[in-house]
């Protein structure tokens, strides 16, 4: 019991910007502010479906600890989906949930930040993503404030009732399908892992250090990345980095790709059910994308998102940060400067 209430309690923190005021959703859709705390009882009674909480999309200070896209145009989950799936490729993994008439996509951050520096830095990216030739769906920004001086526009909470339609809206895989839980513990722990957009991030400009690179066909943000993130996952392949920094992940062709031990997490420890554990590390070469990564486990940080490139293995096989995994870079493939 108490184990359920600190994972009502953790997801409150991950969403709550401010505990006061929150809103309810009347029957008629619209939301009402209420100036009590938000304490974790009116959260459990949102997740009971006994009434409905919205949340403010910026804290008092106008600071933010998500940016929520909502986009409920005609075909607007489809297109969300989409679009999701490219701000996760670029290294911006989202929580999407389908919401009355098409979906939200949230991105967590792993540390608040100023409202209008997110806002800045999500358009930057969408305008980005348009110009490499995704298609970006109309969607409206949360929070929508620039000041502190303003109350940021509610939204509702993931896993509620919405009280017009008396419907609760599932959360969706990368895919788009209906994400089934055994239990609404389940699901909010499924919000809980995921995995978190750096703040800092923002601050550089939405610089991802999970570029794509140019090879093939393949695009690639000019200016920002740095050349050496780009060489390495551009020639580099994650299977030589795997024999020379873990050799007992024992990589083996695997349909497509290659599959083997995680570095990771635990994935050679028993199950829940008692069966073995099954190697989840899995690497793949595309014509157009060059090499990437991912866990296939969802026990594991390196599962949320797409697929990852070899800069970024490279850094968290060394458990440094990104700065310090470019110097070793530098020094460790030094026929980089001859290439370029
Ligand atoms: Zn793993």
């Amino acid at each position: 019991m108490s184990s359920s209430a600190d994972v009502v309690r953790s997801f409150r923190r991950m969403f709550l910007n401010r505990s006061l005021p929150y809103a309810l959703q009347q029957r008629d859709g619209a939301y009402h502010w209420i100036y009590q705390r938000c304490r974790t009882r009116v959260v459990q009674a949102h997740l009971d479906g006994g009434c409905t909480v919205a949340v403010s999309s910026a804290d008092e200070a106008g600071w933010c600890r998500w940016i929520c896209l909502d986009s409920d145009a005609p075909d607007g989950l489809p297109q969300l989906v989409r679009l999701a799936e490219s701000l996760s490729y670029w290294g911006f993994p989202g929580l999407l949930e389908a919401s009355r008439r098409g979906g939200h996509l949230w991105l967590l951050l792993d540390d608040p930040a100023p409202a209008s520096l997110a806002r800045h830095a999500i358009k930057g990216a969408l305008e980005r993503l348009a110009g490499e030739g995704v298609p970006v769906p109309q969607v409206e920004v949360y929070p929508n404030v620039d000041s502190a001086e303003q109350l940021g526009h509610a939204v509702r909470l993931p896993l509620g009732i919405h009280q017009k339609t008396v419907v609760r809206y599932p959360l969706l895989s990368a895919q788009g399908k209906a994400l089934v839980f055994r239990s609404t513990e389940a699901a909010l722990s499924h919000c809980l892992e995921m995995s978190r957009i750096p703040s800092q991030w923002l601050r550089q400009g939405w610089a991802s250090p999970l570029p794509p690179r140019a090879v093939g066909d393949g695009v690639a943000f000019a200016g920002t990345i740095s050349p050496v993130i780009r060489w390495v996952d551009a020639e580099v392949s994650p299977l030589d980095l795997l024999a020379e920094y873990v050799p007992a992940s024992q990589m083996r062709k695997a349909g497509k790709g290659y599959l083997g031990w995680c570095p990771f997490h635990d994935d050679r420890a028993q199950q829940e059910d008692g069966s073995a554990g099954t190697p989840s590390f899995y690497i793949v070469q595309d014509a157009r994308y060059g090499w990437s990564w991912r866990c296939l486990s969802t026990n594991c940080r390196f599962n949320a998102g797409l697929m990852k490139h070899s800069f970024l293995l490279f850094q968290a096989l060394l458990g440094v940060d990104a700065g310090i995994a470019l110097q070793l870079a530098t020094v460790k493939w030094p026929e980089r400067e001859e290439a370029s």
